[in-house]
């Protein structure tokens, strides 16, 4: 059973301190929740935990098969079963949905074993037929450019389709409910639901507890300035549905001060 396991992550953008101290485990098959208001360092929880180059970590560590992620380049991280959901994909033109995942995969299974020919052409086929299924994905997308004039639901859709064929132990979704119509949204849901089980840990970073009424977190998490200040099960989000963040912020004003 593997799970990543965050340690006093301090991380800051252009000299910034922006994350102060996050401490967050997550093991497969559990389903955390991390929310907060705008602004308080979630997307650059997920952004630092993959290695963007923009993002400075002045502390901490994040441990996943007994290795440091921090020191790791972001495709080594990805390869050890580390995936995040970007809140705005970028699009690729020229490389279309289909190579775009047959060589990801396959630079997957080469790097767990170094003679990995690569998946066979049917083989590849019959996999991307199967998950696109699960999702409900128009199979002409496959052949479309990555991202390319997808509508949000499309590209939320692609990320989806991406943790599918790549079969991460860990996933970070960023905001994977921004941008998308209510029909986008449960089938988003529902494909995170299908992958669901005893191998897959998912982090759902989450403005609004919208998505949370498909994908049931066991456990939810609420960041402020940084640093996550409330822990606990489906009934926090449940309750910030209802109360709004204000009581947070009284709360934890000492925190922030
Ligand atoms: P959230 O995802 O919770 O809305 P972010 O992690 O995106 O918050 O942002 C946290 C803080 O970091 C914000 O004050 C934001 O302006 C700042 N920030 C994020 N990305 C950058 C960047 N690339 N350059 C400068 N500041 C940034
Ligand atoms: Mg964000």
């Amino acid at each position: 059973m593997s799970e990543l396991v965050i340690r006093n992550f301090h991380v800051s953008i252009d000299g910034k301190q922006i994350l102060k101290g996050v401490n967050l485990t997550v093991k497969q098959g559990e389903i955390h929740a991390l929310m907060g208001p705008n602004g308080t360092g979630k997307s650059t929880l997920a952004y630092s935990l993959m290695g963007h180059p923009a993002y400075t970590v002045t502390q901490g560590e994040a441990i996943f098969k007994g290795q440091n992620i921090l020191e790791l380049d972001p495709d080594a991280r990805a390869h050890l079963g580390v995936f995040l959901a970007f809140q705005y994909p970028v699009a690729i033109p020229g490389v279309t949905v289909a190579n775009f995942l047959r060589t990801a995969l396959n630079a997957k299974r080469h790097a767990i074993d170094a003679a990995d020919k690569g998946i066979s052409i049917p083989e590849f086929r019959k996999l991307l037929k199967e998950k696109m299924d699960l999702l409900q994905m128009d199979q002409t997308i496959a052949g479309r450019y990555l991202n390319d004039g997808f509508s949000g639901g499309e590209k939320k859709r692609a990320e989806i389709l991406q943790m599918a064929a790549l079969h991460p132990e860990i996933a970070i979704l960023d905001e994977t409910d921004s941008g998308l119509d209510i029909d986008a949204l449960r089938i988003v849901s529902e494909g995170v639901n299908a992958l669901r089980g005893p191998d897959l840990g998912v982090l759902v970073i989450t403005h609004y507890q919208r998505i949370l009424n498909y994908i049931k977190p066991d456990f939810v998490h609420i960041m402020l300035d940084g640093r996550i200040v409330e822990s606990g099960g489906p009934d926090l989000a449940q309750h910030l549905e209802e109360q709004g963040y204000d009581w947070v912020r009284e709360k934890h004003e000492t925190v922030m001060a």
